[in-house]
Formats: C-alpha cells, structure tokens, sequence
C-alpha cells in the first residue's frame, strides 16, 4: 500500500464538533499545525443541535458557585463520575463561557446586560434545596451559536480543515503510539494517510444505535469503534441516557429548558405526575427519574392518544411571548413534527435515545488510558479524546442538562494544552506502521467484494431495533441476554453483506458500511457491558435488580473487542483539592 497519498501534521483532530474545535483552536494558537477532519461540514456537527445551553455558577440570577455544581454533578452522575475530573470541570466552568462569550457567542441576556440563566433537571443551590438557575443559553439554539463561533475562530487561527473527509481507522504502531489515521475523501472515494505526531478523536456520541433518538444520522460512534479495533476498551457504555421528551413516535428533542422555563408533564387524566415520583423537583429531576416515570405512567395505562403511547408536554400557560422568546426552535419543531403549537395545545412526548456517557477512556487532560498487558492503566502516547466519544469521567452513570457542551468546551481546551506539552517532548514524526495501514484498507476493501448479500440498511434497521427492544429504558437479565444473541448474529449476516453499487464517487452506501461495522461494534459493547451489571445505577435500570449496589458496583466497566471481555476499574472518588461527596441515596 505504498502509492497511498500522504500529508502530515503536527496534530491530527478528529471530528469538528465543539469538542474538536475547541482543542484544535487551543492547538493552532499553541503554533502547532493542526488538521481537522470531519466526515460533514464542521458547522453540521452535532453540537449544533443542541439547544438548551451550558452550564456554570455565574451566579448572575442568584448567589450560586462552583462547588454546588460539582454537587449537583456527583449527584446526577448516581456516584459514578470521577470527582477529580468533576471539580476540574466546574471550576473551569464560569471562564470559559465568559470566554465564549468573548468568541463572538451572542448568548440570551438579562435587562441588565449579563448572560441570562435558566433552571435546568438536577441543578440545585445549596447542595439539593433549591432549584438552580444555572445553564446559560443562546434562546434554544446554543450549539448553533457555540459551533459557527469556534468554527469562525479556527477560521482565523488558521487550523486547516478536511471537509467531508471519513475516517476509517486509527494507525498506532507495535510500541503503541498514535501515529495519525487513515481517511477518505468522500466526493472521489480515494485513500489517504494523515500522519501526526498526536491524534486527538472527538467524533461524537452514538445514540443512532437505537431506533427512536434525538440524534444526527452522522452519530454513529466512529471513533469509539476505531479505539476498540486498535486494542482499547470503552468504559462504562451501558450507560445510555433517554431524554425524556422526544416528539412521540419520531424521537426530535424538545429542550429540558422547556420545563426549565415552567413546562410541565401531564398524562391522560391531566394529572401532573412527576410531583408523585419527585415531589421536591417534580419535572426538573434528572433525566433518567423523568423518563421512567413517563415509562410507567404509560405502562400503567395513563398514557395519551389513541394508542395511549405517550405523555404531553403543556407549555401554553407561559404564553406567546416567553415561548417566542425563549423557545422559538421549539415551537417550529413541535408545529412542524407534531402538529402542535406549544401556545395553544400541549406538545406529545416520550423517553428517546440521546447521550452516550461511556467511551474511550481519558484522564482529565484528554489523554486517552488503557490497561498495559492487563497491568494499570497507563496513557496511550500520542493518544486522546474528548467530548461525547470519550469517557473521562464526569457524567458517570446519568449526565445532567447543560453539563456536555461544558465538559466538551472544558477537556476540549485541556486536551489541547497537553498535546501542546506532548509536542514539545516528540519532535519528530514515528515511521508509520505499514501493517495498521494495510488493516484499514482491508476494512475498505472488502465492501468491494460483488454477489448476493443482505442489504446495510435493512441490518441497520434490525440492529436499531433490536436495542430498543432489548436494551432500552428497562433492563432484564433474560431480554439482555437475548439481545446479546441477536446483535451476534447481525454482526454475523453483515460480514456477509454486499453493496449494489461499487462506483468511487462521492458513494453514500459504502460509507453507511463503514459506519454500520462501528455501529455493531459499539452494540456489542453496550450489551455486554449491560448484561453484566447487575444494580440499578443512573440510566442503567434493571427490573431484576431494583437498587444501587454500592459495594459490589461502585466501579467503571471496560469492555475490549476481543473476546468481548469486561473488566472493572475504581472510580476516583478523591477531588483536587475539597472533600470527597461519599454516596448516598438520590431522591430529588
Ligand atoms: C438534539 C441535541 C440537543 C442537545 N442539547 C444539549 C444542550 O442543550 N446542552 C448540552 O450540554 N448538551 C446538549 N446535547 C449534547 C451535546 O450537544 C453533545 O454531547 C456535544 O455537542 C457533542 O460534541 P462533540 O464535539 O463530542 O461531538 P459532535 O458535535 O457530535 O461532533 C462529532 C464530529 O466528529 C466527526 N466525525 C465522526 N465520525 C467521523 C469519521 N468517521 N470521520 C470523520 N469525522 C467524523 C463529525 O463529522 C463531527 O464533526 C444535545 C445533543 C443533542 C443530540
């Protein structure tokens, strides 16, 4: 495979979401020579859907500070996020939306100039009294506006961009340092092999895995599937939030910041139901609380509609104004897909995919961790992650509102520094390992193959299913076990499956492929990782095992390819420098 083109750079980003971004702008402002590669346009990405806002004390609607954040964060996480890396997050929190601010982010305001706050699920003041006013919003568009900026910024900092560029596997050589990746062009379907002396991968999450998601089809978990292939585990990817008001049967996300602003659920006798399963936060508890309690007011047979399928979402007692305001995006999605304008009647919702809290393990400088030989963990040199493909960990088993185009701004910018750091010790590129070059191209090449086979989207459609039928909001020992047969077997008949068209040129179909194989890969991980852990923890709810398991499962899952093995490691429970929040029963 020698006659593959090659350009080389200092640091190599994949994916320019708000996670890449944030990194390769840090990185072209360091001198380094950074290139970006994404699979869409960098401003597709899906942080540009993301609507309700970020969060950080600011304090600037009420006395608020960091420290009741990293509270409201252990807390949210049920235990399971490392609370060093939690109160790196909240500290760094109020600067860098400042600093956003500062990019050009033209965030909503109060009457007296300053960034307005809203109450987000699981926020509170004073370690669990009040609620909080804590997410700083751009109305209901908040990625659009934190994506075009960085995008804008890296624009002037010079980071050079391959637009529509697919990656298709990592290259690390035998002493296991990252030596860049292999990609193609999509418009002309060619080759090509970046090399970098440091690779970060921010590629996203992989919520597409499910049938009903809020997620973008490019959310296929690219990279989390690469770091499995090239020997590292993925921590704790049993971990899936539903958010809990899709657009029913079609999944669209209606903003949390439409209860935040004094929205409220109802079901079938009009009866506001979450003040019986959190009466001290009602709507605004966490999210894996609101979405099983609308998973049980439809299965006790309370749900609306003809097929009493789903709950509804009442937002017309705020009126026009504050809904124009506030939430126009919202509006426009519920009168477009539901049919409903939220100013005159209720908008119908249910549970729908929506966050991957597991991922490719970091620490809190972005530097991606694996077990050496079975030993400790050690830093993968040249290698890291942020954002919603990796784990590092500060949403742990639940991730609250707000808290992810924070921790991608946060490790984004972290990730960025250490690389620089990394530049500075490994001056010069590694030869590249011709054999991970021919691996990838082997992964290319097989599509190539002609005959009979199944069809890519018809396995994709059963996959899809298959998860939300066998891994969704509830969890059962006998329904996991069986959804782990059945993902097998896809895994299986799609090893057999043929593309119809072969032609180089800008083929959608070989592409969808090449994600579906991530796809499974990642199904895989889920299942396994699933079917093992056996409490209740965050947005891991078995009906078969009820409570949190404190002293058997207080720990992170890692799951490695081969084999489908899974191993555990402690969470780190100590902070940087306050006391440790010790677990205790989540009531909100
Ligand atoms: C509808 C919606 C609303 C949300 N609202 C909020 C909110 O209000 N507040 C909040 O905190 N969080 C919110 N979230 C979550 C948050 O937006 C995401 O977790 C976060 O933006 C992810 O950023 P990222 O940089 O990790 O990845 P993404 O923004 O998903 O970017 C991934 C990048 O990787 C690239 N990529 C992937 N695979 C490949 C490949 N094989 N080759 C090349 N490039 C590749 C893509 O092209 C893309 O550029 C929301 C999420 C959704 C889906």
């Amino acid at each position: 495979m020698k006659n593959i083109p090659r350009r080389r750079f200092d640091c190599l980003v994949i994916g320019a979401g708000g996670g890449g971004l944030r990194a390769a702008l840090q990185l072209a402002q360091g001198e380094a020579h950074v290139a970006v590669v994404s699979k869409v346009f960098p401003t597709r990405s899906h942080t540009v859907a993301a609507q309700g806002g970020i969060n950080a004390a600011l304090g600037n609607t009420q006395p608020d500070n960091w420290h009741f954040h990293m509270y409201d964060t252990v807390k949210g996480s049920d235990y399971l996020g490392d609370q060093d890396a939690i109160e790196y997050m909240c500290r760094a929190a109020a600067n860098l939306v400042i600093e956003l601010e500062h990019y050009g982010v033209p965030f909503s305001r109060l009457e007296n100039g300053r960034i307005y706050q809203r109450a987000f699920g699981g926020q509170s003041l004073n370690y669990g009294a009040e609620q909080a006013m804590r997410t700083c919003p751009a109305a209901d568009r908040t990625g659009h506006a934190m994506l075009h900026a960085l995008y804008q910024q890296n624009l002037k900092a010079r980071t050079h961009f391959f637009d529509e560029f697919f990656v298709v596997d990592l290259l690390m050589d035998k002493d296991g340092y990252a030596l860049g990746a292999i990609v193609i062009e999509i418009e002309t379907g060619e080759p090509l092999i970046i090399e970098a002396k440091t690779t970060l991968v921010a590629t996203g999450g992989v919520a597409r895995l499910y049938r009903t998601t809020t997620n973008a089809m490019i959310n296929t978990g690219d990279g989390m599937a690469m770091a499995l292939r090239a020997g590292i585990p993925l921590q704790d990817m049993e971990f899936v939030q539903f958010h809990p008001t899709g657009i029913a049967g079609i999944g669209i996300l209606i903003t949390e910041a439409a209860r935040g602003e004094g929205g409220y659920l109802i079901n079938a006798e009009g009866e506001r139901f979450m003040e019986r399963y959190a009466p001290h936060a009602k709507d605004l508890a966490s999210r894996d609380v609101v979405s099983r309690s609308i998973y049980e007011e439809v299965h006790a047979g309370r749900g609306c509609g003809p097929k009493k399928d789903h709950v509804l979402l009442k937002l017309d007692h705020l009126g026009a104004e504050t809904i124009n305001k506030r939430l126009p995006g919202i509006r426009e999605s519920a009168i477009r897909f539901a049919h409903a304008d939220p100013v005159e009647k209720p908008i119908p919702v249910y549970p729908t995919a929506h966050y991957t809290m597991g991922g490719i393990p970091t620490n809190r400088f972005g530097q991606v961790v694996a077990p050496v030989h079975t030993g400790p963990e050690e830093a993968v040199p040249g290698l890291y992650a942020v954002g919603e493909c990796a784990c590092v960990s500060v949403h742990g088993a639940n991730r609250l509102g707000g808290n992810s185009l924070l921790d991608i701004i946060v490790f984004g910018r972290a990730a960025g520094n250490h690389m620089l750091e990394y530049l500075k010790e490994n001056r010069s590129h590694r030869p590249m390992a011709e054999a991970a070059v021919d691996r990838a191209m082997a992964r290319l090449t097989r599509w190539d193959k002609q005959g009979e086979g199944e069809s890519v989207d018809k396995l994709c459609d059963e996959l899809r299913l298959t998860m939300e039928d066998y891994c969704g909001v509830f969890r059962k020992q006998d329904l996991l076990d069986e959804g782990i047969k059945k993902v097998t077997k896809l895994v299986e008949r799609l090893q057999h499956a043929t593309l119809r068209d072969h032609s180089r040129i800008f083929n959608t179909a070989r592409i969808e492929a090449l994600e579906l194989e991530n796809l499974m890969d990642i199904a895989l991980a889920t299942v396994h990782s699933a079917a093992a852990r056996h409490e209740s923890r965050g947005a891991h709810s078995r009906l078969d095992y009820p409570k949190r398991d404190d002293r058997n499962w207080l720990k992170h899952t890692l799951y490695s390819r081969e084999g489908n093995k899974l191993d555990y490691k402690p969470v780190r429970m100590k902070p940087l420098t306050v006391e440790p929040f010790p677990p205790k029963e989540r009531v909100y």
